[in-house]
């Protein structure tokens, strides 16, 4: 489903990604671990080229995603991305948020617009929450909006960059849960996050990232009980 090869990124002068080689089959669930700065926001950017890689190639559902040739706008609708901040529009209701892209984008009239939206919404738990604009809602619920939004565009994979981590604690388990009723529903995902638990019951595969590279990838009780490399140690040792 995904199929990135020697992806190099340079900014100015820093060389960030130093030839990062990803695969992803379909319906497999990716979670990408590493300390900070080491490239883990930048590789999933690139993936939907938010941000410009310097060389090698991605592949996401069979589209070269760096040819010249690709419509990158219509490339990208199979690629959803969730954040960790929500970037939901304040004044609209979530049943806005949701429906804008859908018109917008994906150019479906008002009604089929809404049609999807109320059963993105329903998919995260929010089908009562339609008519509430951000500030009316939690968090945790404004999140669930913003991966509403993302499925209702029906995307082939989706990337998520710490989505729960701007979250109270308590607020977290409801995005999980989102999250994991998704990859139940065989959506291929690449999930960047702190949520160890979550990797543990979730993730098919680790993938530990450090100075721009992947040093280290396997199962998660290979990765968190068994790592191989010293660094990925030192990384486990830190957080758990
Ligand atoms: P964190 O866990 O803190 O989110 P990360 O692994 O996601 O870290 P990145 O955000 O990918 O790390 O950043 C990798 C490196 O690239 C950092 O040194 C960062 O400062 C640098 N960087 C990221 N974006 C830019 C940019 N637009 N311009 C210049 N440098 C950047
Ligand atoms: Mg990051």
């Amino acid at each position: 489903m995904v199929d990135a090869r020697a992806i190099h990124k340079h900014f100015g002068t820093l060389h960030v990604l130093k030839g990062v080689d990803l695969k992803v089959d379909e319906r497999e669930l990716v979670f990408v671990i590493g300390p900070s700065g080491s490239g883990k926001s930048t590789l999933l950017r690139c993936l939907n080229r938010l941000e410009e890689p310097s060389s090698g190639s991605i592949m996401v559902d069979g589209i070269d995603m760096l040819d010249a040739r690709t419509n990158i706008n219509h490339a990208r609708r199979r690629i959803g991305m969730v954040f960790q901040s929500f970037n939901l529009y304040p004044h609209m209701t979530a049943l806005g948020n949701v429906t804008l892209a859908l018109r917008k984008v994906a150019g479906k009239s008002r009604a089929e617009a809404e049609a999807l939206g109320h059963a993105a919404l329903k998919r995260v738990g929010l089908a009562d929450r339609a008519d509430h604009t951000p500030g009316q809602l939690s968090g945790g619920q404004q999140q669930r909006v913003a991966i509403a939004r993302s499925i209702a565009l029906e995307p082939r994979v989706m990337l998520f960059d710490e989505p729960t981590s701007a979250l109270d604690p308590e607020l977290v388990g409801s995005v999980l849960e989102v999250m994991r009723d998704l990859r139940e529903s065989g959506m291929t995902m690449i999930v960047v996050s702190h949520e160890m638990g979550f990797a543990r019951n979730a993730a098919d595969r680790v993938v530990f990232m450090d100075d721009g590279l992947i040093v280290e990838q396997g199962p998660p009780a290979a990765i968190f009980e068994a790592p191989a490399h010293e660094r990925t140690r030192a990384f486990i040792g830190q957080i758990q």
